[in-house]
């Protein structure tokens, strides 16, 4: 998967491209990442990326000009181009995961006050928002989306399964996690984890991944379907009324 990330910022993403997992992916050609400093695309002595609003008001907006130059450099039929807005349907996981069906994604990062409109109707195909705040530049969104939608892509975790398992992967939150020491600050790891019993560990850790979306994130339930034996599990934990409620009403 090609990612092009349009930036008046390049040096920003250094760090994360040469770190963990991200580095492995470009190292094994999982992934190619391009780092498009928009400036080189800017005409004039000065290579200006920025003016004034018309109108008046307050800040710099970005020109379309050398945007445009940078997308059309970059742009193969099939990419899909993306501009980090604050004004953007809001990111997440199910986002990901329908972008890791496309080729090349070029991320647009604004600045300043943002992007001239022009820009924006005639190349973006999408406007994502990571949440509902303001910050400085899109280049943080572009890194959580390269970081998300790549550790989706086959072969790039050592272990897929832990993809599948995920928080967020079937709209519950993962389960508790524990490694050594077996006792910390008088806290023993739970006794079922050392049972050897996978099967009694796979059903503790499921009614604690629906135990802890109730009590953290109850809206997600809604979304969740359950097989015959989990039911069965709920059932028997006590959660099945609870669970059945919200789905039902949509109340929580
Ligand atoms: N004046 C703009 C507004 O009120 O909508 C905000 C501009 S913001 C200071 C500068 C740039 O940061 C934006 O063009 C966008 O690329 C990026 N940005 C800011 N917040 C964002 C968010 N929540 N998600 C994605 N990108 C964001």
């Amino acid at each position: 998967m090609i990612f092009d990330i349009l930036t008046i910022f390049p040096e920003i993403f250094d760090s994360h491209l040469q770190e963990g997992i991200i580095r492995r992916a470009l190292l094994k050609k999982q992934i190619e990442v391009n780092i498009i400093n928009v400036r080189d695309f800017a005409s004039g002595p000065h290579s200006m990326t920025d003016d004034r609003p018309f109108g008046g008001g307050e800040g710099m907006v970005m020109k379309p000009e050398p945007l445009a130059n940078a997308v059309q450099s970059r742009k193969d039929s099939k990419a899909r181009v993306i501009f980090l807005s604050p004004q953007g349907k809001t990111y997440n996981q199910g986002l990901a995961q329908e972008l890791t069906a496309e080729d090349q994604l070029i991320l647009v990062c604004g600045r300043y006050e943002g992007i001239d409109e022009r820009f924006i109707s005639n190349y973006i195909d999408d406007e994502i928002s990571i949440g509902d705040f303001i910050l400085t530049g899109g280049e943080l969104g572009a890194m959580i989306m390269l970081d998300s939608i790549t550790r989706l892509l086959p072969g790039v975790l050592g272990c897929q399964d832990s993809v599948a398992k995920d928080t967020f992967s079937r709209s519950l939150l993962k389960h508790a996690q524990y490694t050594r020491p077996r006792s910390f600050e008088g806290m023993d790891v739970p006794e079922h984890l050392l049972s050897g019993n996978h099967q009694r560990i796979e059903d503790i850790r499921f009614i604690d991944s629906v135990e802890r979306t109730l009590a953290k994130r109850p809206d997600l339930i809604k979304n969740v379907t359950f097989s015959v034996s989990e039911r069965k599990l709920l059932k028997l934990s006590g959660l099945l009324i609870t669970v059945e409620e919200i789905q039902k009403t949509g109340k929580y």
